[in-house]
């Protein structure tokens, strides 16, 4: 379809149209002649009309308008949130089927991008036991005027408190809507959320105003550990002394779950933190979370994954496929704070762990000190530049590599070196299954897929984690030398 042709049909309505499966980012999938449509909140099965919204070169956005028939697959939506938050997008699927669309998402994307060959062993999914409050951190953002619903407009009702506390509209850094019970993480988390907006609106101590940016108040922070001990985090746009004390006074004497208090002060535009120096305001500088009795450190801005109890099972995952014996060197790539590093120590004879930020190092050294372990040596850099022979000479070369890269996945130096290693394992846990599989392609002249199995870190969203194992099994060519 050309160009010119497609654009016509923006605003068109497409009648009876079938939801015929989901994407990777989690849009519902429609098929019309030879085009995609992309909507949101879509199932597969429901048979609906589509009002397109945007065309683009390849495919089309739309927006459903009405619903003729609703799939099997659906299940009604516990948050009074759902369809405005943009933050569990699938709470309008099954558990199960949204176990199954993840189970899919990772095994097409290593069938097509990785063009892995059967047989292998495809482990069924690991669902999460907790499919809600299995988070144990959240940021919230204060608005001095808060994003209106569809619905709040169309009653025409004067809006007498207008301020937000709660989650930015998806795309748009400036709308935030205000949130009333999020089912994320475990109170008092959302009793700590309303009492501070209760008590700051009470006392006028501004929230931000994103238009004149001025107002006290911009985020908090809400970070908890397994044992039910919270942390928070107040970010304030200037230095002022007396409203921040009094409202950090007052969530330290009104909620006794939390044990740690600080609180950062950012006067730029945006509203990153990486950035911000935090400042310890009150009790424990830091939390403690605990894993098979150890111990790891959780400072205001540490990076600690999100959902504590799956975290675990993962990290099972991850050292059972690596099927340690005791007298390996095993390579933690991307370690962060070391978790997994300190998670296999016990098991092996020594581990080196790779990360870019220095202050996740020094935290991953901590870890290990605290939980009396010796045999593990970390470095910080770019991956690409920290993992060469002279880094391999230096700490001995790999039976195992664990490598839990980000989004983008592996650097192809870093693919290089791998290789090179000759490790007899690789263990690839990856939160992104298409570039997980595109590096498995590059691997696939001296690496074999074994075993996958994909773990679900976090219900009703389309996110999914993959843990592969691959053997070195270097390939001969004919002919080559
Ligand atoms: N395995 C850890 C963290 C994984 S998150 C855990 O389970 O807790 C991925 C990590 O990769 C982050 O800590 C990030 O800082 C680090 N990272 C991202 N790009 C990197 C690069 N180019 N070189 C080294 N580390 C990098």
């Amino acid at each position: 379809m050309s160009r010119s042709n497609k654009r016509h049909f923006f605003n068109k309505v497409i009648e009876n149209i079938t939801i015929a499966g989901v994407a990777g980012e989690g849009k519902a999938i429609a098929r019309h002649n030879d085009m995609v449509i992309f909507v949101n909140y879509g199932a597969p099965g429901d048979v609906v009309d589509i009002q397109i919204k945007k065309t683009r070169r390849r495919h089309m956005e739309g927006e459903i308008i009405r619903y003729h028939e609703k799939s099997a697959s659906r299940t009604e939506p516990f948050c009074e949130h759902f369809g405005i938050c943009g933050g569990c997008k699938w709470q309008h699927l099954s558990y199960d089927e949204q176990l199954r669309y993840k189970q899919k998402q990772v095994t097409d994307n290593l069938e097509r991008i990785g063009k892995v060959n059967y047989p292998f062993d495809l482990i069924p999914i690991l669902g999460s036991e907790q499919t809600q409050f299995y988070r144990n951190k959240l940021e919230y953002t204060f608005a001095s005027r808060r994003w209106l619903t569809p619905d709040e407009i169309q009653s025409g009702e004067e809006i007498s408190n207008p301020e937000a506390l709660g989650y930015h509209i998806p795309g748009f850094y400036d709308k935030v809507l205000d949130i009333k019970k999020c089912w994320l993480q475990p109170e008092p988390s959302n009793h700590i959320r309303l009492g501070i907006k209760e008590f700051a609106i009470k006392n006028n101590i501004n929230f931000f105003d994103f238009r004149t940016k001025s107002g006290l108040l911009r985020n908090i922070i809400i970070r908890n550990n397994e044992k039910g001990e919270f942390m928070l985090i107040l970010v304030l746009f200037s230095g002022e002394e007396e409203n921040r004390e009094r409202l950090l006074n007052f969530a330290q004497q009104n909620f006794p779950e939390i044990i740690s208090i600080h609180y950062m002060i950012n006067d730029k535009q945006n509203s990153s933190i990486a950035d911000l120096e935090p400042v310890h305001f009150a009790g424990k500088p830091y939390l403690t979370e605990e894993m098979e009795g150890l111990k790891f450190k959780i400072g205001p801005k540490s990076f600690y994954q999100t959902n504590s109890r799956q975290a675990y099972e993962l990290y099972k995952v991850a050292r059972d496929f690596a099927g340690l014996k005791g007298s390996e060197m095993v390579y933690d790539l991307y370690t962060g704070t070391g978790t997994i590093a300190n998670f296999v120590a016990r098991q092996v004879k020594k581990v080196a762990g790779i990360e870019y930020i220095e202050e996740a190092v020094i935290h991953a050294r901590e870890n290990s000190a605290i939980n009396g372990l010796d045999n593990l040596v970390f470095e910080s850099g770019d991956m690409a530049k920290v993992l060469t022979p002279e880094f391999m000479e230096r700490h001995g070369k790999p039976d195992v590599i664990i490598t839990d890269p980000p989004r983008a996945g592996m650097h192809p130096d870093v693919l290089k070196q791998i290789k090179a290693s000759e490790a007899k394992k690789i263990v690839y846990v990856s939160c992104n299954p298409a570039t997980q599989a595109r590096d498995i392609e590059i691997l696939s002249d001296s690496y074999r897929v074994k075993k996958v199995q994909a773990v679900d870190m976090f219900p009703h969203t389309q996110h999914v984690e993959s843990v592969v194992l691959l053997d070195y099994e270097p390939q001969r060519h004919e002919g080559a030398e």
